[in-house]
């Protein structure tokens, strides 16, 4: 794979699997504009790890929910990079709890970040993309879109529309060189899993074929890939790296 010469935008680029994308595609070649809630350090030291590529880093704080906010990160890389040859839409939350119990508040916010933020980064990089008729967008869902999962209502529904979108904007985009799929990661160390139970964990370590949890590298290579000008004949997709556990 070689990303030299391609512009692109991750969402949620300061930790986790967002920084491990980040660094994939800047390893390849790409200049890399990404996002962040409000962890500046976190930031800081994704920025100076991509520069370190020699790569072109550039940091936004900014909600991916807001509107103004999609639009600025896509103008912003449009005048400093000169174009948006890549999108991935990794900016995502959990707010965690019961149906019967869940406050609506965790509800909107879970689909809020996860499901709108993707809506109007995908909206966003349209006009750009088919103008250039050229771009990879790809979507962060999870195992648990396909098999749900309890206490998890409104992350399971946010995770389960990235992957309708995409097939639609694929639908859609299709003719123009655009191709859009989705990764659904299975459990992966970051922050977002590190507060599960030693008891949990052991439970899910037995339903993984790997026998492991993944590294955010692991789905950063499947990022990249799919970034890739050779993977242009796939797309609607929904690419599962997560040891087998989805099976
Ligand atoms: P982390 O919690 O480790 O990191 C989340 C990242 O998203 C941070 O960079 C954070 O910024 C950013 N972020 C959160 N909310 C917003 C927002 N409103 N606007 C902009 N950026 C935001 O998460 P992971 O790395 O574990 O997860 C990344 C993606 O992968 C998510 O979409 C998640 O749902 C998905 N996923 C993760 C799995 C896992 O096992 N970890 C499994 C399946 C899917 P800041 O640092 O500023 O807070």
């Amino acid at each position: 794979m070689n990303l030299t010469g391609k512009n692109a935008i991750v969402t949620g680029g300061s930790r986790g699997i967002g920084r491990a994308i980040c660094l994939e595609l800047a390893r390849q070649g790409a200049n890399v504009l990404f996002s962040y809630a409000g962890n500046t350090a976190a930031a800081e030291e994704s920025l100076r790890a991509i520069e370190a590529l020699g790569a072109r880093g550039i940091a936004v704080q900014r909600s991916v929910d807001d509107p103004e906010g999609a639009k600025l990160l896509v103008d912003t890389a449009l005048k400093e990079l000169g174009s948006v040859d890549i999108l991935v839409n990794n900016a995502g939350i959990t707010r965690d709890g019961l149906t019967m119990t869940m406050k609506e508040e965790d509800f909107d916010a879970v689909i809020a970040t996860n499901l709108k933020g993707a809506y109007l980064m995908m909206k966003a990089v349209t006009r750009p993309m088919m103008k250039a008729r050229y771009g990879r967008i790809i979507n962060l869902s999870s195992v648990v879109a396909l098999r749900g999962n309890p206490g998890q209502i409104n992350y399971c529904a946010s995770k389960a529309g990235v992957i309708g979108m995409p097939k639609s904007l694929a639908k859609e985009l299709g003719s123009r060189g655009v191709t859009v799929n989705a990764v659904a990661p299975g459990y992966i160390q970051t922050d977002m899993t590190a507060a599960l139970p030693d008891s949990a964990r052991e439970a899910l370590l037995g339903a993984i074929p790997a026998g492991r949890m993944g590294a955010p590298e692991d789905v950063a290579a499947a990022v990249a890939f799919l970034a890739s000008e050779q993977a242009g004949y796939i797309t609607g997709q929904v690419l599962q790296v997560d040891g087998g556990m989805g099976m």
